[in-house]
């Protein structure tokens, strides 16, 4: 996953930035219900949970006079106004348990804490955090951590990527996903963090990272991302690919292989002494020499025993990111590649960040160590020479 962006909480009189949204609501397909404490969402829910009775009850006078129940709904949010042709598709399957023996990060929590006003989701470590820029250096202990969940994560995308061709449905990976990460007795990273209601992000076409697994068919020529991020052991490891989904356009594959390139030439420059702001002047020279853009509203990120803390890392030219490269260091390089512009929206499920021009993005990902002389790839791929997935399909 990419870094995130920020809100403002929804009680009165409370500016605070707001990253919790009531799962309820996500559920409901209500847009907005952003609070920034569990204080905050607890003090509003008598209130609050007036919203949930109206939808409700509108629901079922919407299905009534349509004469349907429990259909596919591809419109949730009427009046929005959709970028590109991808559109949700609701309902979204329950919340997938994960076996009590497994450990959690904080922000997983009993999916009933909703019902009664309680809100799990925000990461109380990340958030005591915020706002610091100094970049941890990892124990001997902390890295061989690191290695072991990296490479978990890498099993559990290649294991999604064998399901991916047209008329399978992103909900089927990511169950396929939820079940790969639970038999390693690993916790899909994802599920619950800061209230995202699945175990993986699948970023289809014009969705530039975020994407919610739902009950979407993919459709020949489609391109996917899939994001897979795993906990084990204290630790998170991180990463992504774009894949094909049947036959797919020239153009298509152009984008995703220059966004491979991309993430490939700034990992090449990784060593002690570099600055991260470095990285985006590599990324974007490449993507614009192919007339590509960069998309700025999500970074690569650090990432150990949190899942999104310092550095930050743009992806685009001229930023201005903090730090310099120690032996030590774990972070991510997760460049967003667009067809057109780099300017995003999202949907109002709070998550699905698509390109404002309803044009294509691909993305790839891999979780970095900095050595004494360069770098180590955790999220290496271990078959066919380290070679991303879809260039087994050019
Ligand atoms: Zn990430
Ligand atoms: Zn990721």
């Amino acid at each position: 996953m990419a870094a995130l962006e920020t809100r403002e909480c929804e009680t009165e009189c409370c500016s605070s930035e707001a990253k919790l949204q009531c799962p309820t609501c996500i559920k409901l397909g209500i847009q907005g219900s952003y609070f920034c404490s569990q204080e905050c969402f607890k003090g509003s829910w008598v209130t609050h949970k007036l919203l949930h009775k109206k939808a409700k009850e509108d629901k079922t006078n919407q299905d009534s006079s349509k004469g349907v129940e429990n259909d596919v709904n591809t419109d949730p949010w009427p009046g929005y106004r959709f970028t590109g042709k991808l559109r949700p598709c609701y309902p979204l399957t329950p919340m997938r348990p994960v076996p009590s023996y497994i450990q959690r990060p904080d922000y997983a929590d009993h999916p009933l804490a909703a019902e009664v006003g309680l809100m799990a989701g925000m990461s109380e470590s990340e958030q005591s955090l915020k706002g610091t820029s100094q970049i941890k250096i990892l124990s001997s202990e902390d890295i061989e951590g690191m290695r072991v969940v990296c490479k978990l994560a890498r099993e559990v995308l290649d294991i999604a990527s064998l399901m991916i061709k047209p008329g399978i449905t992103t909900e089927e990976i990511d169950h396929a996903v939820h079940l790969a990460c639970t038999a390693r007795n690993c916790y899909p990273s994802p599920l619950n963090y800061y209230n995202f209601p699945k175990s993986c992000c699948t970023s289809v076409n014009e969705v530039i990272c975020h994407g919610i697994p739902d009950g979407r068919s993919l459709e020949d020529g489609d391109i996917l991302n899939v994001d897979i991020t795993v906990y084990r052991n204290g630790y998170h490891g991180d990463l992504n690919e774009t894949f094909f989904v049947g036959e797919v356009d020239e153009a298509a594959k152009k984008l995703v292989q220059t966004t491979f390139e991309c993430l490939m030439q700034s990992i090449d420059s990784v060593k002690p002494g570099v600055r991260y702001r470095e990285l985006g002047n590599i990324i974007q020279k490449h993507a614009q020499a192919n007339g590509f853009s960069v998309v700025r509203s999500y970074c690569g990120h650090g990432i150990h025993k949190l899942f999104h803390t310092a550095p930050n890392v743009p992806h685009y030219a001229k930023n201005k990111a903090v730090g310099v490269m120690k032996p030590g260091h774990v972070f991510t390089i997760e460049p967003m590649i667009c067809e057109g512009g780099w300017q995003d929206e999202t949907w109002p499920d709070g998550w699905t960040a698509v390109t404002r021009d309803g044009k294509r993005s691909a993305q790839f990902e891999h979780t970095l160590l900095v050595t004494e002389t360069g770098c180590e790839i955790l999220t290496r791929r271990l078959e066919d020479n380290g070679r991303p997935h879809y260039m087994s399909h050019i």
